[in-house]
């Protein structure tokens, strides 16, 4: 995987998009890299750099802990297309819409897509919630830092400053090994790489 450190965030074509990844049933960690395989060797995308896995509290109803992380791709496919892609590779992990927010074997949203701003029925890009979320701010920022969020201004780091580390539990680098965050101290994580 090719390491993303100094990307330029700037308007690109093909586009540049970022995806959250997301898993608490099953295998999670399984499933996280074996759908990032997928969507690396799918005709369109071209998968350019994933963060660390995170372990992450749950924020809705009961459920086990979840895996996150974050990819930077560039795509070839409409936002509606892409959104498509994502949602056949989550039915293809076993995915089952049952309750909002519920647990899940794959998630996989759209989280930003170039300097797009779009509102539809099924697709709200920025992703809406993007800003209040440590379990997708922290992963982004450490690949993608300096992008700005378009409706907001502000950058990827400056909100996941805002947000704080609240939630993370653990960090696994497939390059390091995981590191847990056992107390409240400890939680401080390592500064995204520039
Ligand atoms: P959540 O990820 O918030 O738990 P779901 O994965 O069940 O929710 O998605 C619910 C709906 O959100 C989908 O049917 C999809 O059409 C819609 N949606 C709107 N914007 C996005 C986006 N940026 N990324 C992914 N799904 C989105
Ligand atoms: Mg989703």
């Amino acid at each position: 995987m090719v390491e993303c450190t100094d990307l330029s965030i700037s308007p690109s074509d093909p586009p540049l998009v970022a995806i959250a990844l997301g898993s608490n049933l099953g295998q999670p960690l399984l499933q996280l890299r074996s759908a990032l395989q997928v969507l690396a060797q799918t005709p369109g995308i071209s998968v350019l750099a994933c963060s660390p896995w995170y372990r992450t509290a749950p924020v809705g109803p009961p459920q086990p802990d979840y895996w996150n992380g974050c990819l930077l791709a560039q795509v070839q496919l409409s936002p509606w297309a892409l959104l498509k892609r994502l949602q056949a590779i989550e039915a293809q992990f076993g995915r089952q819409r049952q309750e909002h927010w519920g647990a899940r074997t794959l998630d996989l949203d759209l989280l930003l897509y170039g300097d797009r701003s779009i509102r539809t029925p099924d697709l709200t890009v920025p992703h809406p919630r993007l800003a209040e979320r440590p379990f997708v701010l922290v992963p982004l920022a450490a690949i993608a830092p300096q992008w700005r969020h378009p409706l907001l201004g502000e950058t990827i780091q400056t909100l996941r400053e805002r947000v704080g580390d609240a939630g993370i539990i653990a960090v696994l680098s497939d390059d390091a090994g995981e590191t847990t965050f056992a107390t409240a101290a400890d939680r401080r994580l390592p500064e995204p790489r520039q």
